[in-house]
C-alpha cells in the first residue's frame, strides 16, 4: 500500500489506491490537510470528561465521539 504522500503526488493523475473500510472508517471523523497530515473532525460540544479535580475538559468534542481527542478511547 503507498503511503499517504504518495497518494497526494499521484493526486494530479488519479488516485487509484483502494483505501480497505478499516481505512475509510479511520478517516471519517478527520480531515485531510494540505501537507498529507489528518486533523480531526470536532464537534461545537465540550468533552466529556472530568479531571481528577472535578473540573470538566474544556477541548471540543471529536465528532461521533463525547471525548475530545486527548480523551476519546477508541473501542
Ligand atoms: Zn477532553
Amino acid at each position: 500500500m503507498l503511503s499517504m504522500r504518495q497518494a497526494l503526488m499521484n493526486e494530479s493523475d488519479q488516485i487509484s489506491i483502494d483505501f480497505d473500510e478499516a481505512s475509510n472508517a479511520w478517516r471519517q471523523n478527520k480531515n485531510q490537510l494540505k501537507n498529507g497530515m489528518f486533523s480531526y473532525k470536532k464537534s461545537s460540544k465540550n468533552c466529556c470528561y472530568v479531571c481528577e479535580d472535578g473540573k470538566k475538559c474544556r477541548k471540543k468534542q471529536l465528532l461521533n465521539d463525547k471525548f475530545c481527542q486527548w480523551h476519546f478511547s477508541p473501542n
